[in-house]
């Protein structure tokens, strides 16, 4: 690395030849609309109903919906049927594809080709062959994957099997008719126990759907099935290739170690929703080409807040599938945005000093046909199922915050929570001025007396109309800006926005405890409408508004309106009995809590106990193992890098010293140049030691829980003073000598 690379590279910027992107037209060479690329990738249900004889069909979709495994006969058609279907587009291999506890996906891919031979043994043909058993299920090596100790060498086998809640789809290889069938997977071990993301998703959804039916039930609605939807907005960065190369900060670990903020950022507020820069534009729209191949339903994007900084939301869909989606986004971005000689950036905090990125993920809960539960509907009768999903998400998250804010937590995401642009370490949930209204006037009893009075009062609230039949309820117009930015958990219409959830992770973990705390939720409602039911088949309103009125007492205190960011929160939440999780290990220390894990295993069932443990320690180490590779890097870029260029200009000057004052000239601004830098390179050289010191001791700590503690608790320090006598350095330093592209260069193109 030197200044000549970084000039190239900022050159390079500037000379950028734009890509020539084909868009997909039909036969007569029109340009095809979104709908009609959409799923084109995707061997959904019609391509399998098209291709199967009606009763395997109809045997498939059956144990679809019973979440079963498929039998070997329905398998084998399924297998031959997706084989053709993939083999006419050029298709070569056929991969599991599954998500180990990386915060990424996992695939190993097999060809079809299969050699046959005749029954004395020789070789007969080749032939192309995709059976039941190979669909069904894989058996990549487990052990090189994280398992928290479960799974030890000697049992290292780990199995993948078909998850058919989620459709098969095809992705290109970088050369034409070398194309990929991924099956989407889940990943167990031998005994059975989940090694991955999806399984404990899929039980989780499971349990809620179990509870919600229970309560419905009582309210009276025979519904047979509740499934939650999940839409995530998806925040990134967009920077060059070259100059991003040059940065084995960026490359190594997703963000910036060491670098001044420049001059100007964000503070002209002038890049949100902005214009899109032309190169990212491509990017984006190639992006969203293939997604939409891929049957994920890309609807939004624009500029962010910060420089280079741009959102992607999609339409919401089922939870399961949502996950895969978003990782698929992720994947294709990364892809694209190669073939656009740019390097997109999910890290929570590329830059420091500027604002960082998030997953809001959008979170609902809705009926098997497709009734929103937390739509207010104009249907008096329905709101008060709508006020009891409402009341179970906040019963849900009032009792696990501690589980919730260990989901979002990780190294990345430590420097945007709390760091007041992102929801802080206390969780709790924003509802809007009305509908607080709401909860309020029902918990005051106001306007009771007059509750079977027909005289009907109304509110509007996110473009729907609640009625609750209180009369002395005021009518409000709704409240365009009825946003809190500052809340990690907010109320949004008709879904709930977890906002505080990190942009590189999955969705998976944090989409997981919520759907499993509102289920244990909703079984502590139906028991508590049961006893108020006392025998009665259906729940009258009488039985219901106790209820409501109950669970709003109860969750009064996970309900904020105001600042998240403000000191006067902290301190309320504190008399409130919030908790206030400011370490990574100690929100970790929440997934053993016997509240959270008695709801997890025994509750919801959604974790074993082995199962929760081990994905204690896998966060654990990831979160040791993540602060080390900051230090180790940063370390080396110090004395590989920085040290060497800030010598070379002390040399510089003090050789231009040395002229001049054998020529008989005054050297003091010389002079006085060398006497700045010389304390804090001074400073860089001990932080640096002492740096190395601090990592290597932390490296030699056995017990993983200690080692993450003492990670947290001196490498980050350790590290922000290596960086803070880098970036004076760097200020101070001429600079033609200095080796790193610059915030500068990284962000305004
Ligand atoms: P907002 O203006 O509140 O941000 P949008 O309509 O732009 O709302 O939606 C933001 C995200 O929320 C989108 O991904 C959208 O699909 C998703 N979303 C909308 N309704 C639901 C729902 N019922 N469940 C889950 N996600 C939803
Ligand atoms: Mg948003």
């Amino acid at each position: 690395m030197s200044q000549q690379a970084r000039i190239e590279a900022v050159l390079g910027v500037v000379a950028h030849t734009p890509r020539d992107v084909k868009v997909p037209t039909d036969v007569h060479g029109r340009v095809l609309t979104p709908s009609e690329i959409f799923g084109t990738s995707v061997f959904g249900l019609s391509a399998l109903q098209k291709a199967l004889p009606k009763p395997v069909y109809a045997q498939f979709v059956k144990q679809m919906r019973g979440r079963q495994t498929l039998d070997k006969t329905t398998a084998d058609a399924v297998a031959h049927a997706v084989r053709v279907w993939a083999q006419d587009r050029g298709c070569t291999h056929f991969t599991h594809w599954f998500q180990p506890q990386t915060g990424t996906t996992a695939e190993k891919h097999d060809s079809f080709l299969t050699l046959k031979y005749n029954a004395s043994g020789e070789f007969a043909a080749a032939i192309d062959a995709f059976s039941g058993s190979q669909l069904l299920q894989s058996e990549p090596d487990a052990s090189s994957f994280p398992s928290g100790g479960m799974r030890t060498t000697f049992e290292a086998r780990g199995y993948t099997v078909w998850d058919t809640t989620s459709p098969m789809f095809l992705r290109d290889g970088p050369i034409k008719g070398t194309t990929t069938l991924y099956i989407p997977s889940v990943f167990i071990s031998y005994n059975g126990q989940a090694l991955d993301e999806k399984t404990v998703l899929l039980r989780a959804n499971e349990a809620l759907s179990k509870s919600a039916v229970k309560v419905l039930r009582l309210l009276g609605e025979n519904v047979s099935r509740v499934y939650t939807t999940l839409g995530t907005e998806q925040e990134y960065f967009l920077i060059d290739r070259n100059l991003y190369s040059l940065r084995p900060d960026l490359k190594l670990t997703g963000r910036t170690l060491i670098g001044s903020v420049p001059p100007k950022h964000q503070q002209l507020e002038d890049h949100y929703f902005g214009k899109i820069p032309s190169r990212v534009l491509a990017t984006m729209s190639e992006s969203e080409l293939e997604l939409l191949k891929l049957g994920v339903p890309v609807k939004t994007r624009h500029n962010e807040v910060a420089p280079q900084q741009f959102e992607l939301a999609p339409i919401f869909e089922e939870a399961t599938v949502a996950v895969d989606h978003n990782l698929l986004v992720m994947d294709v971005m990364h892809q694209v945005a190669h073939r656009h000689k740019l390097k997109v950036l999910f890290h929570e905090k590329p830059f420091k000093g500027i604002n960082g990125s998030g997953k809001h993920c959008n979170w609902s809960m809705s009926t098997d046909q497709g009734d929103n539960l937390l739509d207010p509907t104009v249907r008096p009768e329905t709101n008060y199922r709508f006020l009891i999903f409402l009341l179970a998400t906040l019963l849900g998250v009032k009792q696990h915050q501690g589980i919730l804010r260990a989901s979002i937590s990780s190294s990345s995401n430590l420097h945007r929570l709390g760091a007041q642009e992102a929801p802080p370490g206390i969780i709790s949930a924003f509802l809007g001025e009305q509908l607080t209204e709401v909860l309020d006037a029902i918990e005051q009893k106001r306007g009771i007396k007059n509750f079977s009075v027909p005289h009907m009062q109304t509110i509007k609230l996110g473009g729907t109309v609640l009625d609750l039949k209180v009369a002395v309820l005021p009518e409000i117009a709704r409240d365009l800006t009825d946003r809190n930015r500052t809340s990690p958990f907010a109320f949004t219409g008709n879904k709930f926005e977890f906002r505080a959830v990190g942009s590189k992770q999955s969705p998976s973990f944090p989409v997981t405890v919520l759907t499993a705390a509102v289920a244990s939720a909703l079984d502590q409602i139906a028991k508590k409408l049961e006893a108020k039911m006392a025998g009665k088949a259906i729940a009258t309103e009488d039985d219901k508004i106790a209820v409501i009125r109950d669970l709003i007492a109860d969750t009064r205190a996970i309900r904020f309106e105001g600042d998240n960011y403000s000191q006067a929160w902290s301190d309320e939440a504190e008399k409130r009995g919030l908790l206030n999780i400011k370490s990574v290990p100690e929100a970790y220390a929440q997934l053993l809590e016997p509240v959270n894990a008695d709801m997890l295993t025994k509750a919801t069932a959604v974790f074993t106990h082995e199962e929760l443990h081990s994905r204690y320690h896998v966060l654990v180490e990831r979160f040791a193992k993540d602060l080390l590779i900051e230090a180790n890097t940063l370390k080396f870029m110090i004395n590989q890098t920085i040290l060497p260029a800030v010598y070379d200009y002390r040399k510089s000057l003090a050789d231009t010293a040395t002229a001049l004052k054998a020529a008989g000239c005054d050297a003091s601004p010389e002079v006085d140049a060398i006497k700045a830098i010389t304390p804090l390179l001074v400073k860089l050289t001990a932080s640096s030691a002492a740096l190395t010191e601090t990592a290597d001791a932390i490296f030699d700590i056995a017990d993983p829980v200690e080692q993450a503690k003492a990670a947290d608790a001196k490498l980050v320090a350790a590290m922000e003073e290596v960086r803070s006598a880098a970036d004076a350095l760097e200020q101070k330093v001429a600079d033609k000598f200095w080796p790193l592209p610059k915030y500068t260069e990284l962000l305004f193109q």
